[in-house]
Formats: structure tokens, C-alpha cells, sequence
């Protein structure tokens, strides 16, 4: 029986973070079932034809170049005091310390008709290539349940391809989780003129047809009627990928294993990181979602370097996180205005809208931030931005506020650099701002 001092399970962001910051201090086996790890952000964009397929593939370089092995196949179980597991292929491996990072998988909804063809989630390669083959069959029609990120970037890319695209949520907005209302209106209007058809507010019950759909059905008693081969794809959230431990004592909550702010599992020699984890808000303190690889990636590498000797504690989620709808770029961290209301959050709401550039440049574009501020602490809980331009420089602004505890009253001290071609006149700055126009509220 082959051992190894860490073995870990997966082959995603979260485990190759972990093989990448160990560097080669230990001797780690990396056990995945796949052909290649995915850089699954940019799978929307292959279908779409920005990429090649093959660029969303990971190259196995990044384990093996750092001195692990990297091993095809499936963890059928594991036995937590013999501290060994059983693979698909019939081998026995031994550790002296597990990792598991299993990651997620798309949650299919129990509903009638999924067994029809054409009808699937996306996360795989697999899944990838399906896509893309059926679009180079010449696909008719689209439609995709889940108007969250990933929905909402497939729909964008099967419309660009001349497929008739149709983006469904039980949700009344787009991004229901990222971004409120007020903020994603004008770029709702962009994405019905780009020609998708937009049904919110409406709950798949039922997907009716033969050998393909040829009608999703709502809970509303509406239905979009097919008249042709569509593709339903089903982009409606991820659930832990945790069954293999079902007969056994790990823990596990509702959204993945229980861990500490180590990543200790209730076993001892046991860590888990990334998407099969349930972890905490950082804001309110409970378990939130948070099924991003920017959040498996810190764990990830937060636990290497703990293995290797230092004493870290992962503070929790923030959930900063952004996306591009047609020309608009937008992201959303911490709390929305919508969330800070249901969890009871004595708050205000401030906004500030300048551009990308100075005014006078040509081509500057309209950049507007919105905060959601505690009035008692007078902290930052969450924002959200919206931009001609990329976001993220500013939703990690609005994280770093949040996670670090900073008032209004200092955000409006905040020291800004400026420049024609990157951001507005000196006179002025959205985050400072934005906490300006707090101030005056309260
Ligand atoms: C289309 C798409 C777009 C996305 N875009 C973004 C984005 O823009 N920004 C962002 O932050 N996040 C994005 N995400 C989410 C992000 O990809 C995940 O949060 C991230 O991949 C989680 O990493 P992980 O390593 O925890 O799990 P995963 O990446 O899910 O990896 C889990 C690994 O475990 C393996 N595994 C599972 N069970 C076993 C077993 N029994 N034996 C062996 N191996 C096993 C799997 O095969 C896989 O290799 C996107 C996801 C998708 C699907």
C-alpha cells in the first residue's frame, strides 16, 4: 500500500493552491477523477468563442512541477482510523494527514423532465464540450434556469452565438445574490435589447417533451413553449460534494463539512477547504453561501502554510465577486441593501457616481458605487459597483474596508491617487465620497 504524508482529494483551485504553497516541503499525493483541473471562470467565455477550449484547461504541470503526485482516479471511501482510502480503480492508499477538497457540484432540481435530453448543469469539461458541440450543431434555442453569475454569463454567450437565448429565475432581479435592484437596472434593459428573454419572478415546476423539452413549465401555470431542439441548462447553485463520507463521523452541515478557522474537520489529521466546506459570514457572524474560488483559494493557502508552520485563522466570508453583463461590468461584496434588511441591520444606504476617467477624456465611462453602512458601528457591511470599466479594483476596496473595520468617518480621509486616464478630476473619489454622502445621511 502506497503512502503518502498528505494525501488530498481534488483536483480544483482549493487543492492546487495547497500543492503550490507547500512546495515540495512535504510528500502530498493529489487524487482527482478528471481529465484536466478547469479554469472554470473562463468556460462561459470558450462557448462564447473569446477562447479556445483548450485554454481553460489547466496544465498538470502546476502539481507535478512542485514535486506531487498527481493521481487519476476516484476516492471511493476512506477509513478515518486506519487513515487510509479506497479508490474506483481498487487501490489502498495510505496518509498521515488527509485534505479534502471535493468541491461542489451543480444542483439539478427535483423536477420532472431533467432526464430529457439536452437537459444539464455546468461545471465540467464534459459539460463544456457538450455545450460547445451542440452549439456547432447548429442549436436553435436556450434556456437557462439560475439568473446568478454563471447564468447569467452562458446565457450572454449562447445569445452572441444566434442562439435564442431565454434566462429564467424564481427571483424577481438579475444576480439576486450579488447585486440589489437599484443597482443592475439599467444593465437589466441592456440584456433584454441584446435580445435575451427575460421570465423573473417565475419557478420551473416542470419540463415537458418527448425525447427533447419541448415546453418548461412554470409554477405560475406560463410556460416558454420549444420549438426546437433546446438546451436547458440549470444554473440554480452548488451543493458540497461530501457523499462519500455519508456512513461516517465527519461532520457536516447543510452547506459542507464543518471546519474551524484552520480548516480542522472534527477528525483529527483531517482538513478540508473550498467549496465542500461550510464556513461563516465575516459580517454576521453565520453560515453563509459562499461557493467561490475566492474563498477556496485563501482556505487553500491559509492551510499550507499552517502545515508548514505558521498559525493562521481564516476570518470568513466575504464573498466579494463580480461579473460582466453586455458592455456593463458590475460586483457586489459583504451585505446587500436586500440581505442587511433581512438579517435586521439598523442601516443606511449611500451612493456616489463619477467616471472612469477624467470627464473631459473622450472615452470615460460612468462608474457609481452604492455602500451599506451599520449606523450604530458606523462600519461598512457591503456595496456593490457598476461600471463601463472592471470592478473589482473597487468591490475589493469596499471588501478591505469591511474586513478591516473601517469607519465612514475614516473612509473619508482616504488618501486617492488620480490621473485623465484612470480615474476622476482629484476634486473627488467614489469610496470617499460614497462615505461623505453616509455621513451627511446619519
Ligand atoms: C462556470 C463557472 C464559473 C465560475 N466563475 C467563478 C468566478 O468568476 N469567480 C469565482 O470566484 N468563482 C467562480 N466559480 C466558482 C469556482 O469555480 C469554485 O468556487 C471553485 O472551483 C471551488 O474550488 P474547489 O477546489 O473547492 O472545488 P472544485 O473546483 O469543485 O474541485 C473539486 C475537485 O474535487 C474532485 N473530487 C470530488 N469528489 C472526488 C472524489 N471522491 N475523489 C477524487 N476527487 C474528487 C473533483 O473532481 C474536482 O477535481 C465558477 C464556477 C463555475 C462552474
Amino acid at each position: 500500500m502506497k503512502k503518502y504524508e498528505i494525501i488530498i482529494i481534488g483536483g480544483g483551485p482549493a487543492a492546487i493552491t495547497i500543492v503550490k504553497n507547500l512546495k515540495q516541503k512535504k510528500e502530498v499525493a493529489v487524487i482527482r477523477p478528471e481529465d484536466h483541473s478547469m479554469i472554470y471562470c473562463a468556460m462561459p467565455y470558450a462557448i462564447e468563442g473569446v477562447l479556445p477550449f483548450n485554454k481553460t484547461l489547466k496544465n498538470d504541470k502546476i502539481v507535478t512541477d512542485v514535486g506531487a503526485t498527481l493521481i487519476r482516479d476516484l476516492v471511493e471511501s476512506v477509513n478515518f482510523d486506519k487513515k487510509t482510502l479506497k479508490t474506483l480503480s481498487g487501490e489502498t492508499y495510505q496518509y498521515d494527514q488527509l485534505i479534502i477538497a471535493t468541491g461542489a457540484e451543480p444542483i439539478l432540481p427535483p423536477i420532472k423532465g431533467t432526464k430529457l435530453k439536452q437537459v444539464m448543469t455546468f461545471k465540467t469539461e464534459d459539460d463544456l464540450k457538450k455545450i460547445m458541440d451542440i452549439v456547432d450543431g447548429g442549436l436553435k434555442e436556450a434556456i437557462v434556469i439560475g439568473a446568478g453569475a454563471i447564468g447569467i454569463e452562458l446565457i450572454q454567450a449562447l445569445n452572441n452565438k444566434n442562439v435564442k437565448s431565454y434566462l429564467v429565475d424564481m427571483a424577481s432581479t438579475i444576480l439576486p445574490n450579488m447585486m440589489d435592484e437599484d443597482m443592475i437596472t439599467d444593465v437589466y434593459k441592456e440584456l433584454e435589447e441584446s435580445g435575451i428573454h427575460m421570465h423573473l419572478g417565475e419557478k420551473v415546476s416542470k419540463l415537458s417533451g418527448n425525447d427533447f423539452v419541448s415546453e418548461v413549465i412554470f409554477e405560475s401555470g406560463k410556460s416558454i413553449k420549444c420549438d426546437s431542439k433546446p438546451l436547458i441548462v440549470f444554473a440554480v447553485g452548488m451543493k458540497p460534494t461530501v457523499d462519500i463520507f455519508k456512513d461516517t463521523n465527519l461532520k457536516i452541515g447543510r452547506s459542507g463539512i464543518i471546519i474551524t478557522d484552520k480548516m480542522e474537520t472534527n477528525i483529527s489529521n483531517v482538513y478540508a477547504v473550498g467549496d465542500c466546506c461550510e464556513y461563516t459570514s465575516a459580517i454576521t457572524g453565520e453560515v453563509a453561501l459562499g461557493k467561490l474560488a475566492t474563498n477556496a483559494v485563501p482556505m487553500g493557502r491559509l492551510l499550507a502554510k499552517n502545515l508548514l508552520g505558521d498559525n493562521r485563522k481564516y476570518t470568513g466570508f466575504y464573498n466579494g465577486a463580480a461579473t460582466k453583463v453586455m458592455e456593463c461590468y458590475v460586483g457586489g461584496t459583504g451585505l446587500s441593501e436586500k440581505l442587511a434588511k433581512i438579517k435586521g441591520y439598523d442601516y443606511i444606504i449611500s451612493k456616489a457616481k463619477f467616471s472612469t476617467a477624467f470627464p473631459i477624456m473622450p472615452f470615460s465611462k460612468d462608474v457609481e458605487m452604492k455602500l451599506v453602512v451599520d449606523k450604530s458601528t458606523r462600519k461598512i457591511i457591503g456595496g456593490q459597483v457598476t461600471s463601463g470599466e472592471p470592478v473589482t479594483d473597487k468591490v475589493d476596496q469596499i471588501t478591505m474596508a469591511i474586513q478591516y473595520g473601517i469607519t465612514i468617518d475614516q473612509l473619508v480621509q482616504f488618501s486617492y491617487s488620480s490621473q485623465p486616464y484612470q480615474s476622476f478630476f482629484p476634486a473627488n473619489n467614489l469610496i470617499a465620497h460614497a462615505a461623505e454622502q453616509a455621513i451627511i445621511q446619519i
